[in-house]
């Protein structure tokens, strides 16, 4: 068992494994830094191949005893789970600000709330999950909704914690036995979470931690013919490979991947509002998977709204996450900065036109300033890829029809915003293919309602009964009403 710990922004927080109630440590370390000035944060053990059959194997072994409990058995612990995140609030602030670059102030209204509640909700909810009784004149069906085993959860680093904790609560009410492998970026919120397991006192083996790069620890990982599930948010390609090797052992995957989402203005908006909410796009220096990035906006009103968004744009503070006053953080990688300056020269040199930003922030070298490109082209790699990073596109249309063509002239599908009166902005919300879209706001969340995307935006839905029908095995349990007679007559 290893104790050591890594001291990061005054907070104390493992660098290794947590496997079957343990810390564990591997020999090989992997050097971890903070995306606001580059300073190394520490050394961060990588998962093995022994790192993982361990992780397997505790969760395995674990399973029986943890799928027995009920629902209303497994409540307590995850209701403590959930008490002791908030025990830790201000570390799971700074630890995420510091290795994320997440605002400090959405770490604490957001994040960490949500974080709570993403846990106790599910485990609330489970409880309602009772055997659905099917009454046929034959028979009587019991529908059961029975864990399902080993769950692999797999994140990425633009909201690490958020997401754990989105699919740790259903997976782990539903009776499963989980491993999560956090993103080698942004690794610390996920380990100072197996705290919160150890002293909620969920038994060894029932939550573990497997640290490690995606392409060697997180691919043995779903490789694994012993899991009952995979759940992923991260990048299409990843997915795509990631569906290839639990797919070869027929392993279900949720796959919550990228976006290029439209957010659309018509004629009818209110401009002020969605411009407003328009400069939003830039929150966690664009590095939001739904954001709105495709501004699709009508011509009439073209010069007034992109007068009005500027002025909003020009009023954000791009700086330290840790500073109260600072709207626009740090870019977490600088392969990420090289990859958004690309896109940007790229589509520059393509004939686009610069309305505002286009270069690195004079703040420091993981920062960009917020950048909006016009006259581009539906076909051009800007409006076809995700950039995931603080750069916006702004196309017009004079025609409803014009409209949908390119607002469903991607290959994503994920989510949207349309701002414009309601009774419009809501038929053209209806006719835009994405998994969800927001009309006149954005952000709105609801536990209990589906998330997920269309097209390459994702395979599944997360939320609500949406999660649990994944993280379950449905099965019926058939018991006839009269007396059976084995026949070879029978239908
Ligand atoms: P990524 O796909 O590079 O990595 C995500 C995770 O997968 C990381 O933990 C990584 O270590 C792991 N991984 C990488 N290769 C792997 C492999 N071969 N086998 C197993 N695991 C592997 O994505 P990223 O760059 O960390 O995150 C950004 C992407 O995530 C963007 O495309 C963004 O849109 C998407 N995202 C989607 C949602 C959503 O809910 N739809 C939410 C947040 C982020």
């Amino acid at each position: 068992m290893s104790t050591e710990t890594l001291s990061v922004a005054g907070h104390s927080v493992s660098p290794h494994h947590y496997i079957n109630g343990q810390r564990v440590a591997s020999e090989l370390l992997f050097d971890l830094h903070s995306p606001i000035d580059q300073s190394l944060l520490g050394r961060i053990s990588e998962g093995t191949a022994a790192h993982v059959d361990a992780a397997i194997a505790a969760a395995t072994a674990a399973f029986p005893a943890w799928s027995a409990l009920s629902a209303a058995e497994r409540k307590p612990y995850l209701d403590r789970f959930a008490a002791e995140i908030g025990q830790r609030a201000e570390a799971f602030c700074q630890l995420e600000s510091t290795d994320a670059g997440v605002l400090l102030s959405r770490m604490a209204h957001g994040v960490v709330p949500r974080a709570m509640l993403n846990i106790r909700w599910f485990a609330e909810h489970a409880l309602t999950l009772q055997d659905q009784p099917i009454d046929t004149e034959q028979a009587q069906h019991i529908v059961r909704h029975d864990p399902a085993g080993v769950v692999v959860i797999i994140t990425p680093w633009n909201a690490p914690l958020m997401l754990a904790t989105w699919k740790l609560g259903p997976a782990l009410a539903a009776g499963n036995t989980v491993i999560v492998k956090p993103p080698e970026w942004a690794p610390l919120t996920s380990s100072l979470l197996a705290d919160c397991a150890h002293a909620a006192g969920l038994p060894p083996g029932v939550f573990n931690i497997v640290q490690g790069s995606g392409a060697s620890t997180g691919a043995k990982l779903v490789s694994d013919p012993r899991l009952a599930r995979v759940s992923f948010t991260g990048s299409v390609p990843t997915a795509k490979w990631i569906a290839q090797a639990a797919g070869a052992n027929l392993v279900p995957c949720s796959l919550e991947l990228g976006g290029k989402s439209p957010f659309i203005v018509l004629e009818d908006a209110d401009i002020d509002n969605a411009a407003a909410t328009g400069a939003l796009m830039y929150r966690n220096a664009g590095q939001v998977c739904l954001a709105g990035t495709r501004f699709l906006v009508h011509s009439q009103i073209r010069d007034a709204f992109v007068a009005a968004m500027r002025s909003y744009v020009d009023k954000l503070n791009v700086g330290d996450p840790r500073d109260a006053a600072t709207e626009v953080g740090p870019i977490i990688h600088p392969r990420q900065v090289e990859r958004v300056q690309g896109f940007v020269q790229r589509a520059l040199a393509d004939g686009a036109e610069l309305l505002w930003g286009g270069a690195p922030h004079p703040f420091g070298a993981q920062y960009y300033q917020p950048t909006m490109l016009a006259n581009v082209r539906q076909d051009s790699e800007i409006v076809q890829n995700e950039v995931f990073g603080p750069v916006l596109t702004l196309q017009t249309f004079d025609s409803d029809a014009e409209l949908i063509a390119l607002a469903n002239g991607t290959d994503y599908g994920l989510g949207g915003v349309c701002y414009g009166a309601v009774e419009h902005a809501t038929q053209i919300a209806q006719q835009v293919r994405t998994g969800f879209i927001w009309v006149n706001s954005f952000g709105i969340r609801d536990l209990a309602a589906p998330f997920g995307g269309i097209k390459r935006s994702g395979i599944g839905r997360e939320g609500g009964n949406w999660s649990f029908e994944f993280f379950c095995d449905i099965k019926d349990v058939v018991v006839p009403k009269k007396p059976f007679r084995a026949s070879f007559s029978q239908r």
